[in-house]
């Protein structure tokens, strides 16, 4: 036994997942002048290398983005699920964080650990899925690795794009600007607590079977969870409004990422529940799974988050007409996020957000 008083190491539920990833990169540390960007953002910035093909070209050059997710069974997925989702999910993902900082994605590599009861049929469908993104998107396949796996499919992916002239990071928000969303929040968190309420079986492709069938709104749901749509176009459209002032994508909900914001730009935030942008579907079916928790800590809706400074945020609107982009909140100078419920009051969320190892 542990005598009283002794400090014990910390264990990872202690220091959770975003601590081990701080613990990874202190120690690997080192001074690189062409990593502009390194860890701690949606995607690595690096100067390209300048190779004597590329002179003469149009001028000068944009910089790299370089980003990476994986997605492991019965962390992320069922072997189950539809192969197709998983594939097109698994690249999807990783796209969002190009588009969360304003660039284009072009190249990626793919690496698979596979277990002996997954079938070259498994494969074959999980690649058509990918290749169905990788067509929606405009990425090319370069390269990747494959190993065999004791027990689960591991899926990693690397995604590289292409930066704009103007990078969106998570630091830069500045109090009093304006906090936005795109598309709507918690579809995702609730698609999967109605796809693991209903025990529903997805293998068959584009069709839910289920003892009682869904209705289409349910299926959509579902489909926000299995087949997301990282919002490449609208993070393109954001760089070059040169108004926004900082960016993410929400993989973890919005609380933590927007935690993830004001940490990196040294502020605090308030968000009005009344404001946050919900679906049909998600107003019909949330009351059941959660309610409003789902919009604030589910994750996976990878809908962009950002900020933009409040004397420019008419002309943003005004610009930026017919896309979904909702105000929710602004930023704040005291370093706390702060919720504030449909009747003005403080809303004390229950969680605020995923984070692997934190139970
Ligand atoms: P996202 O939700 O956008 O994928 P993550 O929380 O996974 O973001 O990653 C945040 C930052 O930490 C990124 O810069 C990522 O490259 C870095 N990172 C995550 N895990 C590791 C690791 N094991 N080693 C080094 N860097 C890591
Ligand atoms: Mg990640």
């Amino acid at each position: 036994m542990r005598a009283e008083g002794i400090p014990h190491p910390p264990s990872l539920r202690d220091i959770g997942e975003f601590g081990l990833i701080k613990r990874i990169a202190r120690k690997a540390k080192r001074k690189d002048t062409s990593v502009l960007i390194g860890i701690g953002d949606d995607a690595a910035v690096l100067t390209p290398p300048i190779s004597p093909l590329l002179r003469g070209g149009e001028g000068g050059v944009a910089p790299l983005l370089v980003t990476t997710d994986s997605l492991i069974e019965d962390v992320h997925f069922r072997r189950d699920y539809q192969p197709e989702a998983i594939g097109w999910k698994a690249l999807a993902v990783n796209i969002s964080d190009i588009a969360a900082m304003g660039g284009v994605p072009e190249h990626y590599l793919l690496s698979l650990g596979v277990p002996e009861g997954i079938s070259i049929e498994y494969i074959d469908r999980f690649v058509r899925g990918m290749t169905e993104a990788a067509e929606e998107y405009g990425l090319s396949m370069i390269g990747g690795d494959t190993t065999s796996s004791p027990d689960k499919f591991y899926i990693s992916v690397t995604v590289l794009g292409k930066g704009s002239e103007t990078l969106l990071l998570r630091k830069g928000a500045r109090a009093g600007d304006v906090i936005f969303v795109t598309g709507t929040l918690g579809d995702s968190a609730l698609g999967l607590k109605i796809l693991e309420d209903k025990k529903v079986s997805i293998w068959e492709d584009e069709r839910f079977s289920t003892a009682q069938p869904l209705n289409r709104s349910t299926s959509q749901l579902i489909n926000r969870h299995l087949r997301p749509t990282p919002r490449v176009k609208e993070g393109i459209q954001l760089a070059k409004t040169g108004m926004v002032t900082s960016m993410i994508d929400i993989s973890d909900g919005l609380l933590c990422d927007l935690g993830h914001i004001c940490e990196e730009s040294r502020v605090g935030a308030r968000v009005r529940i009344d404001e946050l942008p919900l679906s049909q579907g998600f107003n019909t079916f949330s009351a059941k799974y959660g309610g409003i928790e789902l919009a604030l800590s589910g994750g996976e809706d990878y809908e962009l988050l950002f900020t933009v400074r409040s004397k420019d945020v008419k002309s943003f609107m005004s610009m930026t007409e017919g896309t979904k982009y909702t105000p929710i909140g602004e930023v704040m100078k005291d370093r706390v996020i702060e919720v504030i419920g449909a009747d003005g009051s403080r809303y004390l969320p229950k969680s605020s957000g995923y984070e692997h190892f934190r139970r």
